[in-house]
């Protein structure tokens, strides 16, 4: 039993953002709720010991596990999260670019409507806001588009951060020798997938 083994799984969030911010690669586990990424923080993460923060990642097809977790100086409120995420661009960008270190910072994602956003905004189809018409339900007007409302998001990160130097990539074969990530896959994949 690896130390790791009794510290809950934590996934209710909704991905992760790789941002460079402050002249680092951030990684940011995206909430949707502010009042719940300042708990999350305050309770769990504001405990972690720097250097024995984790993160494995393990690539399995097109996807990968996505898992962090650290020992903590509050043991009692600690957690450990995991999120099993479609490979994107910025997972490719952090993979090349971490150069071993990030930091850890929370992100609150908000979804934004036309009347939320400036006029250069980007819409989720690539095209401005300005080009979205007001009097049409948002409709984008380029004639390629079929975009039928103004769409977008944005990603606030909270101040607080945490440096992270322990940052590993892995295939699935490999996880035996890691306890964290083990710990992980032993219990939210290997077990659940026996139940059935
Ligand atoms: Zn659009
Ligand atoms: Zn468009």
């Amino acid at each position: 039993m690896s130390i790791h083994s009794s510290i809950p799984w934590f996934d209710d969030f909704m991905g992760v953002a790789y941002r460079y911010y402050d002249l680092r690669m951030n990684v940011v586990p995206l909430l949707t709720d502010r009042k719940q990424s300042a708990s999350l923080w305050h309770d769990t993460i504001h405990w972690w010991v720097d250097p024995s923060i984790k993160i494995r990642f393990v690539e399995i097809g097109d996807k990968y596990w996505f898992i962090l977790g650290s020992d903590s100086q509050k043991p009692d409120t600690n957690l450990s999260f995991f999120k099993v995420l479609h490979k994107s661009e910025n997972y490719e960008r952090f993979k090349k670019g971490h150069g071993g270190e990030a930091y850890l910072r929370l992100g609150v994602y908000a979804k934004k409507t036309l009347s939320d956003v400036k006029k250069s905004a980007l819409c989720n189809c690539s095209h401005e806001a300005r080009d979205h018409d007001e009097g049409d339900n948002d409709v984008c007007l380029y004639n390629s588009c079929d975009c039928k409302k103004f769409a977008s998001f944005q990603v606030n990160l909270l101040k607080r951060k945490k440096t992270i130097t322990d940052i590993l990539y892995l295939e699935e074969k490999d996880v035996k020798d890691d306890p964290l990530a083990w710990n992980c896959l032993n219990k939210n994949k290997y077990s659940k997938s026996e139940q059935n």
